[in-house]
């Protein structure tokens, strides 16, 4: 085997899917709902599949046009820039391609590529397979008393700094954030862009959750703030966006003297993604293009109706004395299992982390799956947040009301 996939063989998602699968639990693990899209876009997909013979062909590689053209109109007006549809976007195999593309574009052998933890999983192995070096730093909970939201999770800014040196190449955020759903405040964001200027740094932002936020927190795009447009790859999800994850349709956004270099990997490695889910994507965005801001924008319903998941599932995990720290945004909630006192006894998981083995108990003897936070840390750092276990609240009332009644039967 090439070295560049030695230490990456591992995968939480490979691991924890199958398991859930084995045992048919109650699933809140993996991060995707378990109800349907909008119509509009389900009927967009039907429309495009039975629709004549282009759809079933090849497309343009770096983005079918109508998809590009509406990304382009849609994104130029929340960033505040003239994105050029043919120049800056790369439409991917969803946002995971996309960060596969900018890393491999982008980092060098021996470049340092900035994570902060906790920070979804593949950064890590995306960077290490380009030859790159993940630097960690990471959010901590504030000391005052207990921390309850995401929003008590935050950098230091003298920590941060110490990060950045002449080897430094990227950063990559992650708003809102999986798994923790921080939603960074522009003050943050600020924080981060100025030291990118300061050092001549790329930022990859990754914000396949931007339309989730709750409590009337906003997203902010850090390609948005003043000098980043030029030095940022920010990367989206159909799937996230619509509902739809299954469908694999993903794109970065940037400027083009960066994004030429991600075609590059792009029409070398995949060439172009599949076109009728392309097309059922810019349907959604159009209708999206021309509802928002209105209640009919499902960019407005979804975090609407999220928000009372949210309610429900942290009433439940507060209950049953999981303390919960509450997101500000995404698909997720985390919780404190320090608490809880269960007897792993299953010889199976001896030697793994102490959340590996609680989620693990929690799949077989309860039937309930969710996702152990560990997983989001470097190895330098997982042993200190072995106590938390990730749960994803994007499922239907049902499913929620399934998995709280496995929590209150306990023991
Ligand atoms: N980034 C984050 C933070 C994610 O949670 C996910 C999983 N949806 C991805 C990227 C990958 O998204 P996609 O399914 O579009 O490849
Ligand atoms: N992003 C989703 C999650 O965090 C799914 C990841 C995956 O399946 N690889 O659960």
């Amino acid at each position: 085997h090439a070295r560049r996939i030695e230490g990456v063989d591992k995968n939480i998602w490979v691991e924890f899917t199958q398991l859930a699968a084995d045992y048919q639990v109650v699933n809140l693990g993996q991060g995707f709902p378990d109800f349907s899209p909008p119509s509009y876009i389900q009927e967009a997909f039907c429309k495009a599949v039975n629709g004549g013979c282009s759809m079933h062909q090849y497309t343009r590689a770096f983005g079918h046009p109508p998809l590009v053209t509406i990304l382009a109109k849609f994104f130029s007006k929340v960033v505040g820039h003239d994105i050029d549809a043919f120049e800056d976007i790369l439409v991917t195999v969803g946002a995971y391609q996309a960060l596969f593309c900018t890393f491999q574009a982008l980092v060098n052998e021996g470049d340092e590529v900035i994570i902060i933890e906790p920070f979804f999983d593949c950064y890590q192995p995306m960077v290490k397979m380009a030859g790159g070096k993940a630097v960690y730093v990471p959010l901590r909970p504030v000391s005052r008393g207990k921390a309850l939201t995401s929003a008590d999770w935050v950098l230091s800014s003298e920590e941060l700094a110490s990060k950045f040196n002449s080897r430094t190449k990227a950063i990559v955020i992650n708003t809102p954030n999986n798994p923790l759903g921080k939603v960074y405040k522009r003050e943050e964001l600020q924080l981060i862009a100025d030291l990118c200027i300061k050092h001549d740094v790329v930022c990859i932002s990754d914000e396949v959750y931007e339309w989730l936020t709750y409590d009337g927190a906003k997203h902010v795009k850090i390609a948005s703030l003043p000098g980043m447009w030029e030095r940022t790859v920010t990367i989206g999800s159909g799937g996230k966006t619509f509902s739809a994850t299954g469908w694999k349709v993903g794109w970065a956004i940037g400027a083009g003297h960066i994004l030429k270099h991600l075609k590059t990997v792009h029409q070398n490695s995949v060439y172009h993604c599949a076109t009728a889910a392309q097309e059922a994507v810019a349907v959604g965005f159009q209708r999206e293009y021309e509802h928002f801001g209105t209640p009919e924008s499902y960019f407005l319903q979804l975090p609407e109706r999220l928000q009372h998941k949210r309610e429900k599932l942290a009433a439940c995990l507060e209950s049953v004395g999981l303390q919960p720290v509450l997101p500000e945004g995404g698909y997720f909630m985390i919780a404190d299992i320090s608490s809880v006192k269960v007897d792993l006894n299953d010889p199976s998981t001896q030697g793994e982390p102490y959340d590996y083995r609680f989620v693990k108990w929690l799949i077989k003897e309860k039937g309930l799956a969710t996702i152990p936070v560990s997983a989001f840390y470097s190895p330098e750092h997982s042993k200190d947040f072995e106590n938390y276990i990730r749960f994803c609240f994007v499922k239907e009332d049902s499913t929620l009301s399934s998995a709280e009644a496995i929590l209150r039967n306990w023991s």
